[in-house]
Parts: C-alpha cells; structure tokens; sequence
C-alpha cells in the first residue's frame, strides 16, 4: 500500500462523514441555499476540525456557490482548497510538511548533521508514546540509522518490558533502569551509551505523566536538562505524542506541556481511531507547532509523515 492509500485507510471513520454528509446534502441540479450550508457546518463540526476552519469552509462556499446550482464535485473541490488554506496559511509555516515531496520518511526530523541526534518523546499515560517510538525506530533503522532506546518510563515494569520486546523485534539496543529509579539517569546513561557505540540516534522514552501533575512534569523538565547538558544542541526532537480519539481535550495537554519543555512537534496518534480526525486543524492551528506524524494503526508500519495536502485529500477520498 502506498503512503496516500494507507492515510486513506487510516482515516476511513473521519471520511464516512464529509464525504456522504456533502453527497446527502447537496444534489446535483438543486439550488444551494443557506439551510443545507447551516447543515453542513454541524457536521463539519463533528469532525472536530474547529470553528475557525468550519466557519471559512461555509463562507467559501456561499461566496462560490451560493444561490447557484449545485455542482457537487465542484463543492468538493471548494471545501478541500479551503481546508489546504486553512492548514497552510498558519505561522511558522516551514516549520512543516505541507507537501512531503521528497517521500523521505525521515523529512520531518530535525537531526543532526553528524554525531549523535537525540529524539524525546513524551505525552499523557496511553496515547501511545512507546508504540510511536518502535515506530519511528523502524523508519530510522530503514533508513539505515543506528540507534539506541531509552526505557525511561521506569514507573512501570510492563513499559520496560513492552520498549524491550520492540528492541528485540527491531534488532536495537535498550538501556534501561531499575523499576521506580530516577528516569533522568536513566536517560543519562542512555546518552553515554550511545556515545560510546556511536550510534546515530537515542530515542528516549518517558513516563505517561499528567500535565497536572507538578513532580512529574518537573522530573520531565529534568529530563530534557540532563540530555541537553551531556549533547550539545539536544535534544533535537522532543515530540509530543496526541491521541486523536480525546479531540480538544489534546490541545489543551498540549499547551501544559509546552509550558514545560519546548516541544519541537507533535504526533497525533490513533488517527485511525476516530470520526474525529479533523482535530489535526485545531491542533495545528492552536498549537502553532508542526504536527509531524500521524499514527493509523497498531502495527509497526503504521506511521504516516503528515502532509497537510495529502491529509486533505484523504479525508475527502471515495472509499
Ligand atoms: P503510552 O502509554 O503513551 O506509551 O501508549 P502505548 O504506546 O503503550 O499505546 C497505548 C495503546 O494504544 C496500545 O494498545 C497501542 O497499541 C495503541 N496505539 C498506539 N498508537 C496507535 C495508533 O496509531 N492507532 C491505534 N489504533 N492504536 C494505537
Ligand atoms: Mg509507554
């Protein structure tokens, strides 16, 4: 399956909705009148992709097609363009990948030129860090990267074990702690080891910790010290992991945690999960961070770069 195609299959529950609410409620040969727009724009809604870009999709289309016989492929291609707008037309716009031209899976990391490149990850308990993580892991060691993962979670017995069991089936080293030390000599550690064998990349893993939870967030903060303290200019990612199925709720996560450390992107996972996936629109334009990845499923593979153009399209695609 191809990139489009998996984006497709992954964002099959959001697109049932879009796609038959605009073939249910616009005809071909009927009138548009503000009814059926006053219609549309609840369902918009529902997709969770916000006001702001609700708002300019039933503006563009009154302005374009208003009063006038309706064209339905034609009003397809009016609520796409202005959706593509919408998540363009946003501050810090090279920060992302509106278009991922290259189809290098590793376009939208920042990593370091030479030496040593250090990946943070960090979210809410059960958004789905650690399975982003064996993810990432699998497109950088097929891009022949080398690299080492950090169990920092060390709350948890069955997260070590669960990072452990990837490493294994990716062929990667771990460093990991006792149960219950402190996760940021763990990450530590994980630093000297990755110096020591040289490899390209530490991807460090952390407790699912509650953005209101003071001492975790500190200990998160402590983290992101230690590493930058031991590698210059790391950590070059430090991605938040979002779960698309809590919709807004994710974007105010977010903002907490940005408080804490400078988050350079987020990944919205379990996009696959949901009716919900319009949420990428809020959260890119809310956040004014980059959304780098989206998840779309539990296997390995299941990780898409997020091309703005390309989400666009899918959500609108015929089954
Ligand atoms: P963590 O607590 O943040 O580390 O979350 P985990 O990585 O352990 O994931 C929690 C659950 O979400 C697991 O059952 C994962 O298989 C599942 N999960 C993670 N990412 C995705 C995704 O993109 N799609 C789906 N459907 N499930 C996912
Ligand atoms: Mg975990």
């Amino acid at each position: 399956m191809g990139i489009f195609d998996r984006l497709k299959q992954g964002l099959r529950k959001t697109q049932n909705l879009p796609r038959s609410d605009i073939r249910d409620l616009f005809r071909d040969g009927h009138i548009l009148d503000d009814q059926q727009l006053q219609q549309l724009e609840g369902r918009l809604l529902k997709t969770d992709m916000g006001v702001v870009a609700t708002t300019a999709v039933i503006d563009q289309l009154r302005e374009e097609h208003g009063g006038r016989t309706v064209d339905v492929e034609a009003i397809f291609e009016t609520v796409k363009n202005t959706l593509k707008q919408q998540l363009a037309s946003l501050t810090g716009e090279s920060l992302d990948h509106t278009t991922n031209e290259t189809n290098d899976p590793l376009a939208p990391l920042n990593l370091a030129n030479d030496g040593l490149s250090v990946i943070l990850v960090a979210g809410v308990n059960g958004v789905g860090k650690t399975t982003t993580i064996a993810k990432l892991a699998h497109l950088l060691i097929a891009s022949g990267r080398s690299l080492v993962l950090v169990a920092g979670d060390t709350f948890r017995a069955a997260a070590v074990e669960q990072l452990t069991m990837w490493s294994q089936r990716l062929g990667c080293e771990i460093v990991t702690g006792e149960p219950r030390s402190d996760p940021a000599s763990v990450a530590y550690s994980g630093c000297e080891r990755a110096i020591e064998s040289g490899v390209d990349c530490l991807v460090v893993d952390t407790a699912g910790r509650l953005q209101t939870d003071r001492n975790l967030m500190q200990e998160l903060e402590k983290i992101h010290r230690v590493i930058a303290n031991k590698i210059p200019g790391a950590p070059h990612e430090s991605l938040l992991v979002l779960d698309a199925t809590t919709g807004q709720n994710g974007i105010s996560q977010a903002r907490n945690f940005t408080e804490i450390v400078d988050c350079t992107g987020i990944v919205l996972a379990k996009l696959d999960g949901t009716a919900r996936g319009g949420i990428v629109v809020p959260i890119r334009q809310q956040l004014g961070l980059p959304v780098k990845y989206v998840g779309v499923g539990e296997a390995i593979e299941d990780l898409e770069v997020f091309d703005a153009n390309a989400f666009v399209e899918a959500m609108f695609a015929n089954n």
